[in-house]
């Protein structure tokens, strides 16, 4: 992993014994190991004290504070007050571990569940997001959360070490829930197996990392007591798992930490160039000629942890500045946040230089290029780009026009036309479609034959880069 790449370890027990021995040097390893930020959570009031005491005593550590369901049967009035000072507490940053946990049953369901629903209410009164364990009690989590999490509800949490199922993991998500993986999801067994398929489903904008540390070390380590620097074990299986880079997996779930837990910082500047797997993306610009019901655009402003809403279109020269050596990546790819082609001398000015220093381009279009230029443009692109990917979307004008709304009548057709001419101008085109209701793919792949293109590529819908 890049040694510039930060992390956020989510969740883990600093105030546990385990750590008695050496507790400084533990968080100066996880420092050195690029962990930026570290959340250590109390089990109990006296452990959420000391939890407390951690965080106020480092700036790398904050806390949460809760008494794990395992002692619900001991959680009363006084221990509710406790919380609520410690919750306050300007380094805490979140209300748990809280939840239910019907495999070792240490308290009855009905204290556990009694308890939980406190934690909540104590949650909802400061403001703070809750940190929820949950083991071999799916069924009862989900119905207690749902209580509080109406849609745009204002509770907010994760889901810590998760080990629920994929109705679950759907379910939460669906309610704003974050999940967070922790050592499991490396391990060689069959759970961890649908674990992996689990965690890489989780979409990039709801999915955290964390050790639970001194518990449950990742691979290499497992056996051994784990400790926060361990989390970029963590994060390069879920990269693997992906199929993204342990950067980008760094990227995306600090950036996710920010937003539950308002730790670290992000940048409120657009970026204009920044690299997927082995790729750079160039967002060249924000508009586009269609309104995508689907597009990712309409609900923020991010892209595997990148903030993408410009202020302002770049110029040529600042691309080429942002690129830097574009023999280093695999393609250079003109996107954007937006439609390209709308840019389009722009684009040919950067896609020449980039040529000119034996970097390879493609362009994702919505394929309205000719029909926003008001000219055929593709044999102005011969030379310049190597692959197109042009987004069809739809079998039939009809279907396009609900789905994609686009601002100019008959692009539809324009877009077809594209297609179909691309193939004498560019060697390598694909077209692709989101797999979203009305879509036929079959129809389209039938469609993109009739116009030569054979390769069709399926999309997950609010997947992107
Ligand atoms: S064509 Fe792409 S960028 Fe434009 S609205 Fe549709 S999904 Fe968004």
């Amino acid at each position: 992993m890049n040694k510039d790449i930060f992390l956020v370890d989510t969740h883990c027990h600093l105030d546990m014994s385990q750590f008695d021995a050496d507790r400084a040097e533990v968080l100066e390893r996880a420092g050195a190991a690029g962990v930026r930020h570290i959340i250590t959570v109390g089990s109990g009031v006296e452990s959420s004290m000391a939890a407390a005491a951690i965080a106020r005593s480092n700036d790398l550590v904050h806390a949460a504070v809760g008494v794990h369901p395992h002692d619900a049967k001991d959680f009363n009035d006084g221990a509710f007050k406790a919380l609520l000072a410690l919750a306050r507490d300007k380094k805490t940053v979140a209300v748990g571990e809280t939840g239910l946990d019907y495999h070792y049953m240490h308290s009855p369901r009905e204290a556990q569940i009694e308890a939980f629903k406190r934690h909540i209410e104590l949650a909802l009164e400061v403001g703070l997001p809750l940190i929820v364990h949950s083991r071999e009690a799916a069924r009862d989590t989900v119905r207690v959360l749902g209580q509080y999490c109406g849609a745009g509800g204002p509770l907010r949490g994760v889901l810590h070490c998760f080990s629920g199922d994929m109705e679950m993991a759907g379910e939460l998500v669906a309610m704003g829930f974050y999940i967070s993986f922790a050592g499991p999801v490396t391990f060689k067994s069959k759970r961890s197996s649908e674990l992996a398929g689990i965690a890489a489903s989780v979409p990039d904008d709801r999915i955290l990392v964390e050790t639970d540390a001194p518990y449950l070390a990742p691979e290499p380590f497992r056996g051994k007591r784990n400790e926060p620097a361990h989390v970029r074990h963590t994060a390069e299986k879920l990269a693997q798992i992906r199929g993204i880079r342990a950067e980008d997996v760094a990227r995306i779930t600090s950036l996710n930490a920010f937003r539950l837990f308002g730790i670290g910082e992000v940048s409120g500047e657009g970026v204009i160039a920044y690299p997927i797997r082995d790729s750079l993306y160039l967002n060249v610009t924000n508009r586009c000629s269609n309104n995508c019901s689907f597009c990712v655009r309409m609900k923020g402003d991010f892209v595997k942890g990148h903030m993408l809403r410009l202020r302002r279109e770049p110029s040529a020269r600042e691309l080429q500045e942002a690129i830097g050596d574009p023999a280093k990546y695999s393609e250079v790819v003109f996107c954007g946040y937006g439609e390209p082609l709308m840019r389009l001398d722009v684009v040919k000015e950067v896609a020449g230089w980039v040529k000119q220093r034996g970097g390879r381009v493609r362009i994702n279009t919505n394929g309205q290029g000719s029909l926003v230029n008001g000219r055929d443009i593709l044999p102005e692109l011969a030379g310049l780009v190597d692959s197109l990917s042009i987004s069809m979307d739809a079998q039939d004008e009809e279907t396009y026009g609900r789905l994609c709304k686009p601002l100019h009548k008959d692009a539809f057709r324009a877009l077809l036309d594209f297609i179909s001419g691309s193939v004498r101008y560019v060697p390598d085109v694909q077209v692709t479609v989101v797999d979203t209701e009305g879509v036929d793919v079959e129809a389209c792949r039938a469609l993109a034959g009739s116009l030569g293109v054979k390769n069709l590529r399926v999309r997950k819908l609010d997947v992107v880069g």
